[in-house]
C-alpha cells in the first residue's frame, strides 16, 4: 500500500508568511500603516518564552512591528489589565496577544476580556467566540485555521466530507469544529467521555486529533485514504536529554493508511504563529478601515 503524503506545514507556514509579508508591505506603501503585534507574557515559563521570542522574530521578519511585554510571575490582574487598556488605546498596535497560560492568581477570563475584540488576534474574546459561532468570524483562531489551510492543500474543497475532531477545548477542538462546519463538511466532536472512539474516528474523511495524549489515535483507527491532521504536542521520555517531540496520532503506523497526514514537529505547529501574523495584519486592514487583502 501507498504511503500518505505528509503535509509540509513548514513549508506552507513559510509561504503563509512570506505573502502576509507582501500584503503588510503594500499596506505601508499605499496607506502608511504598519501593522503592530503587541505580546505580552507573565512569568518565567520556558516554553512560552520560546514561543514569545519566536513571535517576535517571525513579526519583524514580516515587517510588522513588535511590542514584547514581559511582566513578573507576581504581576496582578489589575495590572495586567491596565496595560492591556494602554495598548488599546495605541493606535501603533493593531494586535495583542495575552501568551497562555497565565499563572494561576490571574483569571484568564477577565484578561482576555479586557482586550479590544478588534485586536484580539487569538480570536478567544467572547464576541469573536460569537462571532465564529454565527459563522461570521473575521479573526479566527490560530492553531484552528492553521488546520483548515493544511486540510485544503490536499482537499480544496471539504463540502460533504465527515470530519472527527478528537478534543472539545475552547482554543482548538470547539474552533476547529466550527470553521470545519463553515467549510460545509460534515462534523463530529468527540471527547473523553465519547464511546467507541475508534469506530467514529474510522468514519472519518477529516481527522483533527486535538487531545494532548502522546499517539492515542492508532493506525487502525483511521480511515484508509483519510487526511489527518495532528494538532497535539507532547513531549515523550526517549532517554535523551530532552525527549521527543511526538503528537495525538501514531504517526509511523496511520501514514500506512491515510491519503495524507501531518507530522509532528512540522504541521500544524508552524502555522500557528503565521495565521497570527496573518491575523495581526487583517486587523490592522480593520482598524483603518481598509479592504482586507486576499491572503
Ligand atoms: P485540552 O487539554 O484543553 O483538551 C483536550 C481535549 O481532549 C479535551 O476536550 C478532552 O476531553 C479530550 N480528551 C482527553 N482525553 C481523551 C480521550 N481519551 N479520548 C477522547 N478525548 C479525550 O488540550 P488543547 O485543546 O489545549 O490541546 C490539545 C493538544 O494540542 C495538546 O497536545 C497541545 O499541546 C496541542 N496544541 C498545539 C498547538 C499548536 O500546534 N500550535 C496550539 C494548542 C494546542 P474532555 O473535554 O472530555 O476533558
Amino acid at each position: 500500500m501507498s504511503e500518505a503524503t505528509i503535509i509540509d506545514g513548514k513549508a506552507i507556514a513559510a509561504d503563509l508568511r512570506k505573502k502576509v509579508g507582501e500584503a503588510a508591505a503594500k499596506l505601508k506603501s499605499q496607506h502608511g500603516i504598519t501593522p503592530g503585534l503587541a505580546v505580552i507574557l507573565v512569568g518565567e515559563d520556558p516554553a512560552s518564552q520560546v514561543y514569545v521570542r519566536n513571535k517576535g522574530r517571525q513579526t519583524v521578519k514580516a515587517g510588522m512591528q513588535s511590542f514584547e511585554h514581559r511582566l513578573p510571575e507576581e504581576t496582578g490582574e489589575a495590572d495586567l489589565i491596565a496595560l492591556i487598556t494602554v495598548l488599546n488605546g495605541n493606535d501603533e498596535v493593531h494586535g495583542i496577544l495575552v501568551q497562555l497560560p497565565l499563572p494561576g492568581h490571574i483569571r484568564e477570563d477577565r484578561i482576555i476580556e479586557a482586550i479590544d475584540p478588534m485586536k484580539d488576534v487569538d480570536g478567544f474574546h467572547p464576541i469573536n467566540v460569537g462571532r465564529l459561532a454565527a459563522g461570521q468570524a473575521v479573526l479566527k483562531p490560530c492553531t484552528p485555521l492553521g488546520c483548515i489551510i493544511l486540510a485544503k492543500t490536499v482537499n480544496p474543497d471539504l463540502a460533504g466530507l465527515n470530519a472527527v475532531v478528537v478534543g472539545r477545548s475552547n482554543i482548538v477542538g470547539k474552533p476547529v469544529a466550527q470553521l470545519l462546519l463553515d467549510e460545509n463538511a460534515t462534523v463530529t466532536i468527540a471527547h473523553s467521555k465519547t464511546r467507541d472512539l475508534a469506530l467514529l474516528t474510522k468514519t472519518a474523511d477529516i481527522l483533527v486529533a486535538a487531545v494532548g495524549r502522546p499517539e492515542m489515535i492508532k493506525g487502525d483507527w483511521v480511515k484508509p485514504g483519510a487526511t489527518v491532521i495532528d494538532v497535539g504536542i507532547n513531549r515523550i521520555d526517549d532517554g535523551s536529554e530532552r525527549g521527543r517531540l511526538v503528537g495525538d496520532v501514531d504517526f509511523d503506523a496511520a501514514r500506512k493508511i491515510a491519503g495524507a497526514i501531518t507530522p509532528v514537529p512540522g504541521g500544524v505547529g508552524p502555522m500557528t504563529i503565521a495565521c497570527l501574523l496573518r491575523n495581526s495584519l487583517i486587523a490592522a486592514c480593520i482598524q483603518a478601515n481598509i479592504d482586507i487583502p486576499e491572503i
